[in-house]
């Protein structure tokens, strides 16, 4: 098996694992709101509450051969379905194109491991991005049920990712990054109380610890990221809408758009910047 084959073929396995995994943040979007279960009871169609079969669950495939409609009542099935299910599968080939190769090349086993848990840690990043984002969309909140046990899934997994590999600096780095996120979140809470709420300042200390394990430049790129996605799209939003102020766009999703810019390409975009304006 050539390099080119295998890439290919863990590509496959990981847009497929992603696929599913994306099914179930669909539930999990839909029930954590509601304070429902997310394991039981198994989904059912909306319409005439007749369970959803193994073979109408496949992601995207159930969705396209039904096109978009419970096999039993004809109700029609939100294309949202799909689309998180696609983001969620998109996410995942992206985290592996940016961490598989460092795990395949590492020069040793612990360097293997901890580019492994880095590896993990990113896809219950990409996991929660969808599923929180989706949430916030809907209700305008950001779950503690969510949010609070992601810094203890994501400060496990990346302090054993640094410690395995003897790096204690890329941890510290972590912790320092989710108190600055935090604190700066809070402050901007506290300034303007409309604009950020505290569902906010609590993602940001998750966004800071990922953001800040990777280095400092991911964590600026990541957090300012976030304010020019919103910004821009906010822009759009009053020029399409020739001025007149819509309904408050919840920040959440540019947090976790900002923060995804800041890790796949944080380190490119502050050193060229650095560059540019002479510091480096
Ligand atoms: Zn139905």
């Amino acid at each position: 098996m050539t390099a080119m084959e295998f890439a290919l073929g863990a590509s496959i396995l990981i847009a497929a694992f992603g696929l599913a995994i994306g099914s179930f943040l669909n539930v999990v979007a839909y029930r954590v709101p509601l304070g429902l279960s997310v394991v039981n009871p198994p989904s059912s169609c909306p319409g005439c509450h007749a369970p959803i079969e193994a073979r109408d669950n496949i992601p995207l495939v159930s969705w396209i051969v039904l096109r978009g409609r419970c096999r039993h009542c004809a109700e029609p099935i939100s294309p949202r379905y799909l689309v998180v299910e696609a983001i969620t599968g998109a996410l995942f080939v992206a985290v592996a194109v940016a961490f598989l190769p460092g795990v395949l090349a590492a020069a040793s086993v612990p360097a293997a491991i901890s580019g492994g848990l880095a590896l993990v840690a990113f896809l219950y990043l990409a996991a929660i991005s969808v599923a929180l984002s989706a949430i916030d969309i809907d209700v305008h909140k950001l779950p503690n049920r969510i949010v609070l046990p992601s810094y203890a899934v994501g400060g496990v997994l990346l302090a054993a990712a640094a410690l395995v590999t003897g790096d204690p600096v890329a941890l510290a780095r972590a912790a320092a990054g989710a108190g600055i996120l935090v604190a700066f979140y809070l402050v901007l809470a506290l300034i303007r109380p409309g604009g950020m709420g505290m569902g906010d300042v609590k993602l940001a200390g998750v966004l800071g610890l990922y953001l800040g394990f990777l280095g400092w430049g991911q964590l600026v790129v990541g957090t300012m990221g976030a304010f020019v996605l919103g910004g821009l799209f906010g822009i759009a939003v009053l020029v399409a809408r020739r001025g007149r102020r819509g309904t408050g766009i919840p920040f959440g999703p540019w947090m976790f758009a900002g923060a995804w810019v800041g890790i796949f390409a944080g380190e490119q975009l502050s050193r060229t910047y650095l560059t540019a304006v002479g510091l480096s």
